[in-house]
């Protein structure tokens, strides 16, 4: 290990803890670390001791292990999930445990296993974490999403590089995304959060009525419910203090009306679902509703996907991220929506949070429903940003402001 590995390794693990996290004196962390990310792992608990955890739960995942039973087990033992790990981090969210989690997977890791079952897992764990889901999207707690380098991933990443070389590069460009490879990481975050926090400010005093996209294969119109929130950067815990969510971010974002979607959207990265890669698809809305779709690449997946539940087939986040952002200019393809959704303007299928409704997280179910935010087990991102998209903002008396021109802010 370089001695510039090492000094980006122990900012970046410093930057999830102080930034993401932002661990509060005295509170417990879980974290959730690949075993192949074990020496981030180690190095995120030495940090979160330095800054006043009172303990680090670590909890392991294993990408060999989820192969092994779909490759191994049989099919009627597929009744059961893991629920080892959900169990002490529901218990933690109760108590206002902060929760750090490093997601890194082989993209493709599933592609050859059964994929009724694949669905059937993942439907079972969205129901099975539902609550639990609920509550970390209101921000009851601290939280935060990042990632790691790890070999099946970065081969897919960097296809063309010697295998040698493959996880450095993925870890260098893991660095520039998340600025952990800057002289003072947590100083250039301060900074980039209060630029986010201008943009959304700006949107939420417009408080557009609708938004229209129009570029390649894409004509679309997104309502947007009243009082809606765009969000963006930092957010905040039930304890008042900030944190971010996910590291890197780029994004602002919203909920669009669940019920006012028209016309056609058409994807511009690849998005990984379930071990699979859906590509190359388009999606076709009336009354807020998926009418018609069609993919170049795991169709099959992606009807699955919209087939969920009755609100898999709605949009419940619309975020908007400038081309030249940082990951987007680095033009590198993750196959990994924490940092290709920040190179891209995005929407997502289905669920909405609460929390971008003005006194959402307060509302029951059905008011929810009723102002406009949809509801799903599912939430799934997906690309549609490109140089080629504009995006404008349409008041409720029909007036348009122009939002985005070939993907930068107008
Ligand atoms: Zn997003
Ligand atoms: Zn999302």
């Amino acid at each position: 290990m370089s001695a510039s590995f090492e000094r980006k390794l122990n900012n970046y693990a410093e930057l999830l803890v102080r930034k993401g996290v932002n661990i509060r004196p005295g509170q417990r962390l879980h974290l959730t670390c690949p075993v192949e990310a074990a020496e981030l792992g180690r190095r995120v608990a030495d940090a979160a001791y330095r800054f006043g955890a009172k303990l680090v739960e670590v909890h392991w995942v294993d990408d060999a292990v989820t192969l092994s039973r779909f490759a191994n087990a049989k099919a009627e033992t597929f009744d059961e999930i893991p629920t080892a790990r959900a169990d002490a981090v529901i218990k933690g969210v109760a108590r206002g445990d902060a929760l750090l989690a490093i997601h890194a997977a082989d993209p493709s890791l599933l592609k050859d296993q059964n994929p009724e079952l694949v669905a059937k897992v993942q439907r079972m764990t969205q129901e099975y974490l539902q609550a639990y889901s609920a509550s970390v999207m209101a921000n009851k707690v601290n939280w935060c999403v990042a990632s790691a380098a790890i070999g099946a991933w970065a081969r897919q990443v960097f296809p063309e590089a010697p295998a040698g070389e493959q996880v450095a590069r993925l870890w260098d460009a893991i660095f520039a995304a998340t600025r952990a490879d800057l002289d003072d990481p947590i100083a250039a975050w301060n900074q980039h959060v209060a630029d986010l926090a201008a943009r959304r400010a700006y949107l939420n005093e417009r408080q557009f009525d609708a938004l229209r996209y129009t570029g390649p294969g894409t004509d679309l119109t997104l309502g947007l419910p009243r009082n809606h929130v765009w969000m963006g950067g930092t957010g905040l815990a039930a304890d008042g203090e900030e944190f971010i969510a996910n590291l890197p971010t780029e994004e602002v974002f919203t909920l669009p009306h669940r019920e006012r979607a028209e016309g056609t959207v058409a994807s511009t990265r690849p998005l990984s679902y379930a071990g699979t890669l859906i590509d190359d698809f388009s999606l076709t809305f009336a009354g807020g509703k998926v009418v018609g779709l069609k993919a170049r690449d795991g169709e099959d997946t992606l009807r699955r996907l919209v087939e969920t539940d009755e609100g898999s087939a709605r949009l419940g986040e619309v975020a908007l991220v400038p081309h030249g952002s940082p990951i987007s200019a680095s033009g590198i393809l993750f196959y990994n929506t924490l940092f290709d959704e920040n190179a891209s303007c995005h929407v997502a299928i289905g669920k909405a949070y609460p929390k971008c409704l003005d006194g959402g997280t307060e509302m029951s179910a059905g008011d929810l429903k009723a102002a406009g935010a949809n509801h799903s087990l599912a939430h799934v991102d997906f690309m549609i940003g490109s140089d080629q998209l504009d995006i404008d903002g349409l008041s409720a008396d029909g007036q348009s402001t122009p939002l985005m021109r070939a993907g930068e802010w107008a």
